[in-house]
């Protein structure tokens, strides 16, 4: 067995105490602070200094405070691996390649070597499901130029001796993989910040940031505060690691980020392991990365310990290795390596890591409180995406924006009573990190913090057997059972000790599969039904705006690209972009008359907007709408009414004949348009019925007021009786709406896409003024880069997202989202595509061109699918 030599412990790099140290910090009266600074960060660890870096780059006048000393926090102790391949993600490869164009240039810029050893990296796989993993990753890296190819057990080997071949089925090798020295790093980003202007001051708390309030309740930053005084400032970027939550405490904000233990220990030395590629083993859930002639090994467990908080005086210091919970890792690390039976420990290192409830970290600018951006909550990977988010914080602190699809990092993508509750936080954070190896499967879902939002269906549809998926703390129905009820039972714990055998988790197992799902069957009746005769969705979880106020119309015409200057009760689908022309998010705006009849509160005096935005970034479109509002003091209020409505909406060539025997309205093609909006009632309750479709068929969507949900739920229900109509999920609503050509944002459409490139220059005006329409008639007027293409593929082949698209042979693009067309019978596959000379992409370019795809390393050939255009797309999906 492993030969334990626990308390032989040894200082590799820097003096750390196992203790921590009370007493105050000691104040110097060296320190002397500038006046003023363009922008402050707090925290010199990777994150800092990262973003220290890129803005001195920029020629920003940045300040850097550390409480201690630089890299006195996590960033010391770090293992220091850097991957060139993580998780599905094509924005986290770009971050990843970012990072690495900062390590390999670094040295010439600074003149110091930042410690960045280029040993190359194997993935080891122990199952076939974990070998189609690799064969996806392969494949989707191949649109990055990452060069990484699958190996067999005996390559593996031969590249990594110590390995047990005959424990692995085999595994991926990247050559661009390597380690990082934390120390030679920071020294080397400082050493070119200061180069460029920027300063750094040590022993300097931040006790205090110093804020305003505006007219409309929200914080403006003008300082921050520190035992030697102020410095002025705009701009504060919280880098704080695990003491980060404090400083969002300063501003009376909170964020969700979790301080939890993570471990790694050093053996003794090995012979011949030196110049070895690092090794990740998701299967056991361990990494191993060779340091000088040892080998450090480090893992993900079940039961990790969550710290409640990490005291302020904790610098270069660790935590007594638990060995109740890493012995979990050392049957399965002696397996993969036997060596290490009869090696010794050398050392252990066990520190605090920030992290969160979805395994990203948090970035960009608080909606609460002006100028205070955030780059912390790293979870164990601060290293290796330090250098992509130092540069993206760079760009969003200088453009207010970042130049890449930062959604799944921003602050926004989080509710603030998601924000505010711990308990909800830790439980996904505990649940995020014990699954942090494990496959990400296509439709995983969480166990942990889930019935955290449900809307005023939820109880009747779960008895249905409404089989829910969460969307950004929101419930909603992703199928429905015919067979049984399922509830999500409360959190308590990952693994055999927690909720892993419940009728929830049971359906989330099966569903562990890069194949067809074992319910598509269920989902195709619910996607025939909607086109063969009606499906009911329950959509309550949308975002749900009142715009109003004099200014209403001028903002507006601002905010929204189509013309929002239309009659009253006309419902119109637009997009919202950002000064690059980048789509914030699309909505349907249905204009409102200030009607004395109006019981969908609030009444307004003037002319007023509904807008619903889709699910996933309703927040992020509440904060984009009241950012656009402050920066150009729009005299408007902005509602949000997304809990006191809930939405039905009913679609497929039987909803007009159903919503006639619910409401004694004319609701004929003649009277009610599409696209237009009527109030009606149902058994005397007052409803916005809205003719809308998001999914190419006759359709209808209920508006209702909370109070009054329940009793039009069973009202319609009756009515829909012998019309067959199914209660449908959002699968099958996602397959309906891709196979009609409706784009969907976050996908389709992000924050870098110009509508242009997306086909939907229908939304844009000619006319007048929004925001973003200059980047919008520029691409009109030269032609774009990229282009969205809509592919299809006979047969049964399932896709994903991220499968690489090639034209005549040559590698243009990737999938951005696929989807399983019901009742196409097809493979539908939605990317964007680049000329590969980097030429305009023209319309004949797309035309004239063979495609294939390529899909766990296989390659189909594909045909063209038409893109939207007004006249197919009437509306939005708005998921
Ligand atoms: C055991 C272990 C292994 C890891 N291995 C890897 C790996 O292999 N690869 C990888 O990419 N990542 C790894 N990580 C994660 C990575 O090390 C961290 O994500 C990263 O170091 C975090 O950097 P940071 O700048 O966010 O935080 P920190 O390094 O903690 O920096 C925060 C700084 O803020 C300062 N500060 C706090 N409050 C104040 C205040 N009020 N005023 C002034 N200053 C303040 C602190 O003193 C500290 O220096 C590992 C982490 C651990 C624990």
């Amino acid at each position: 067995m492993f030969r334990l030599i626990k308390h032989k412990l040894y200082n590799m790099r820097v003096n750390y105490i196992r203790s921590v140290t009370t007493g105050a910090v000691n104040l110097s009266s060296t320190i002397h602070l500038p006046d003023y600074a363009d922008v402050v960060i707090i925290g010199g660890g990777s994150a800092g200094c990262n973003a220290l870096y890129h803005l001195g780059r920029y020629g920003v006048n940045a300040v850097l405070l550390d409480k201690s000393k630089l890299t006195s926090g996590t960033t010391w102790h770090t293992a220091g691996l850097v991957w060139s391949i993580r998780g599905p993600s094509d924005v986290e490869m770009e971050l990843l390649n970012a990072t690495r164009r900062v390590l390999n240039s670094l040295e010439k810029e600074s003149g110091i070597n930042p410690g960045w050893i280029n040993n190359g990296g194997l993935y080891i796989a122990h199952s076939n499901e974990r070998l189609d993993e690799y064969k996806r990753m392969i494949t989707g890296s191949k649109a990055f130029g990452i060069q990484a190819h699958l190996i067999s057990p005996r390559e593996a080997k031969n590249l990594f001796p110590l390995l047990n071949e005959s424990s692995i089925q085999g595994a991926i090798y990247s050559s661009e993989d390597g380690v990082i020295d934390p120390t030679m790093l920071i020294n080397a980003l400082t050493k070119s910040a200061k180069s460029n202007g920027c300063q750094i001051i040590e022993d300097c708390p931040v006790t205090k940031i110093l804020t305003k309030e505006t007219i409309k309740n929200n914080q403006i930053i003008y300082g921050v505060e520190t035992l030697y005084g102020i410095i002025k400032t705009d701009v504060v970027l919280n880098a704080a690691g695990v003491w980060s939550k404090n400083v969002a405490n300063m501003v009376g904000t909170n964020i969700p980020l979790t301080p939890i233990k993570h471990a790694y220990i050093v053996t003794e030395p090995i012979q011949g392991v030196q110049n070895l590629p690092n090794v990740r083993d998701p299967d056991i859930s361990l990494y191993f990365r060779i340091q000088g002639s040892s080998i450090a090994i480090g893992g993900y467990e079940p039961n990790p310990i969550t710290i409640p908080s990490v005291p302020e005086q904790f610098s270069f210091s660790l935590y007594e290795l638990d060995w109740n919970i890493f012995n979990t890792h050392l049957e399965s690390m002696i397996r993969l390596i036997p060596k290490l039976s009869t090696t010794g420990i050398r050392t252990t290192i066990c520190g605090p890591e920030s992290f969160t409830p979805d395994h990203k970290p948090i970035m960009g600018e608080d909606p609460h409180c002006s100028g205070l951006f955030y780059s912390c909550g790293y979870n164990s990977a601060g290293m290796m995406l330090g250098g992509g988010c130092g540069e993206q914080i760079a760009h969003w602190i200088i453009h207010g924006r970042p130049d890449k699809y930062m959604f799944n990092y921003d602050i926004r993508r989080f509710l603030p009573e998601q924000r505010n509750n711990s308990i909800w936080a830790n439980d996904r954070s505990n649940e995020a990190y014990a699954k942090n190896y494990n496959i990400i499967f296509p439709h995983d879902a969480p166990l942990s913090g889930r019935n955290f939002k449900t809307d005023p269906f939820h109880n009747l549809l779960v008895k249905e057997g409404a089989i829910m998926e969460e969307c950004q703390g929101w419930e909603r129905p992703g199928w429905f059972s015919s067979t049984e009820n399922v509830e999500i039972t409360l959190y308590n714990g990952y693994g055999t000790s927690g909720n892993m055998h419940d009728a929830y988790s049971t359906i989330v197992e099966k569903e562990r599969s890069f194949n067809f799902s074992p319910y598509n069957n269920i989902i195709r009746e619910e996607a025939l039904a909607c086109r063969k005769s009606a499906a009911l969705f329950d959509m309550s979880h949308l975002g749900k705006f009142y715009l109003s106020g004099p200014d209403a119309q001028k903002a507006s015409d601002y905010l929204f690209t189509a013309n929002t200057n239309r009659d009253f009760n006309k419902t119109i689908y637009t997009c919202m972009l950002n000064h690059a022309g980048g789509v914030e998010t699309d909505c349907t705006v249905t204009v409102i008359k200030p009607d004395a009849n109006e019981i969908l509160k609030p009444t307004f005096k003037e002319r007023a907007f509904y807008i619903v935005s889709n699910g996933v970034s309703a927040y992020h479109t509440w904060a984009h709408i009241n950012k656009v509002i402050a920066e150009n003091s729009f005299d408007v209020s902005l509602h949000d009414v997304t809990e006191q409505i809930g939405i039905l909406s009913i679609q497929g060539p039987n909803s007009r004949n159903i919503i006639e025997l619910l409401v004694k309205e004319e609701i004929s093609d003649e009277s009610l348009k599409y696209s237009t909006a009527k109030l009606v009632k149902v058994k005397n309750e007052m409803v916005r019925l809205i003719r809308l479709s998001f999914i190419g068929e006759l359709g209808f969507e209920l508006h209702i007021p909370k109070s009054s949900c329940q009793l039009v739920y069973t009202t319609l229900m009756d009515c829909a009786k012998s019309y067959n109509m199914k209660l449908a999920g959002y699968r099958a609503l996602c397959s309906l709406s891709c196979e009609k050509g409706y784009l969907l944002w976050g996908f389709d459409l992000r924050t870098n896409d110009n509508p242009i490139e997306a086909g939907l220059g229908f939304t844009c005006r000619n006319n007048g003024n929004y925001l973003g329409k200059i980047a919008v008639d520029q691409l009109r007027k030269i032609g774009v880069k990229k282009k969205m293409i809509r592919v299809h593929l006979s047969g049964t082949v399932p896709l994903w997202g991220l499968e690489t698209i090639y034209r005549n042979n040559c590698l243009v693009g990737y999938l951005r989202r696929a989807e399983q067309g019901y009742s196409c019978g097809d493979t539908i596959g939605h990317g964007y595509i680049r000329h590969p000379n980097k030429e305009y992409v023209t319309k004949e370019f797309v035309e004239s061109g063979k495609y294939e795809i390529e899909a766990m390393g296989k390659r189909y050939a594909v045909n063209l699918l038409q893109l939207p255009t007004s006249s197919n797309q009437n509306g939005t999906k708005n998921l």
